[in-house]
């Protein structure tokens, strides 16, 4: 068990909640909460790393408790050991059928209650390593693809609730199979991870920079107007020039500058968020066309500005 990890127990009886509690507590942070109600709150609230839910309880009791937990996206992946000293196999089957994670019968005895938690607490750890790995570019650190799609959807859902303005950038690195012919995949590879830090570096408070896949990048500003994310490109298309990284090959010679395309939607039901890519994609596709190193970005009616 680590120490950062904490647990949450539910239970309507103050003497089990001090018994768990003195049970767990020389390794995790221990939370109590004596109802359903406020052990879904608490959950929500503190987001623990496993939960130890009493069957039996007054008002709302552990089945309906945990079905809530599911039904929750906030709470729905928190494991849960349902604890009990009600001896029927049919509850049994039926909280492990709603996804427990284990279940444990009064008495309880501590060293298994230590060591069924500690295994659950383990594994616990190791899926959110997994999830971490899963959302995480190697070469660069930066999120990748796949979690810029999952905060994409979440941040247009949010805007669209709050009628709120998304921004996003989507940048390319100009003539980069250019650098590589010049000096070779491994420093290009360099070069990616510069300028990844770069951009990173220029989104200070919200907003995700991802790298979306080979020299291109994605920067997803919520809650900024046009010019706030204008601002935002024109400084990374600047701070990646003042990287002054110059290469010189047959068909160019010169320094390693981005071309961004970018756009600045209010969401709703007519306008979906891949509409939002592809019109910040095809300022790009433009940029790229009319010369690059620049930025241009997406104006309702098929207008397009250029941004000097
Ligand atoms: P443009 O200005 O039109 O974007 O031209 P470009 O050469 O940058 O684009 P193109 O799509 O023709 O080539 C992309 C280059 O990016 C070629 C590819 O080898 C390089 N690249 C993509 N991913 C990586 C990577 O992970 N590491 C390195 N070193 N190079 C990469
Ligand atoms: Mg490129
Ligand atoms: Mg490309």
């Amino acid at each position: 068990m680590t120490e950062e990890q904490s647990i949450l127990v539910i239970d309507d009886e103050k003497i089990n909640l001090k018994i768990i509690s003195d049970m767990l507590n020389d390794d995790v942070v221990v939370m109590l909460a004596k109802s359903g109600e406020q052990g879904i709150r608490k959950a929500i609230e503190y987001q623990p790393d496993l939960i130890l839910l009493d069957v039996v309880m007054p008002e709302m009791d552990g089945f309906e408790t945990m079905a809530r937990l599911r039904h929750d996206a906030r709470t729905s992946a928190i494991p849960v050991i349902f604890i009990t000293a009600l001896n029927d196999s049919s509850h049994e089957e039926k909280a492990l059928l709603m996804g427990a994670s284990d279940y444990i019968q009064k008495p309880l005895h501590t060293n298994i209650v230590q060591a069924r938690v500690r295994l659950h607490l383990q594994l616990a750890k190791q899926r959110k390593m997994l999830e971490k790995l899963a959302n995480i570019d190697p070469l660069t650190s930066l999120a990748n693809r796949r979690k810029y799609q999952d905060v994409l959807e979440q941040e247009w859902q949010r805007a669209m609730a709050h009628q709120a303005c998304l921004s996003l950038l989507v940048i390319d690195i100009d003539n980069f199979k250019q650098y590589n012919d010049c000096y070779g995949h491994a420093t290009g590879d360099k070069v990616l991870q510069q300028v990844a830090t770069v951009l990173a570096n220029q989104v200070v408070d919200k907003g995700l920079v991802a790298r979306y896949g080979g020299e291109e990048f994605v920067v997803l500003l919520p809650d900024h107007s046009q010019e706030e994310s204008i601002e935002v490109a024109r400084r990374c298309m600047q701070g990646v020039e003042a990287l002054n990284l110059a290469y010189s090959h047959e068909d160019f010679s010169g320094k390693v500058t981005v071309s961004v395309g970018g756009a600045t939607k209010s969401p709703s039901q007519k306008c979906r968020s891949e509409d939002f890519f592809n019109a910040a994609d095809d300022m790009l596709g433009l940029a790229k066309k009319s010369g690059k190193n620049k930025i241009l970005w997406n104006l309702p009616s098929n207008l397009h500005a250029v941004v000097e």
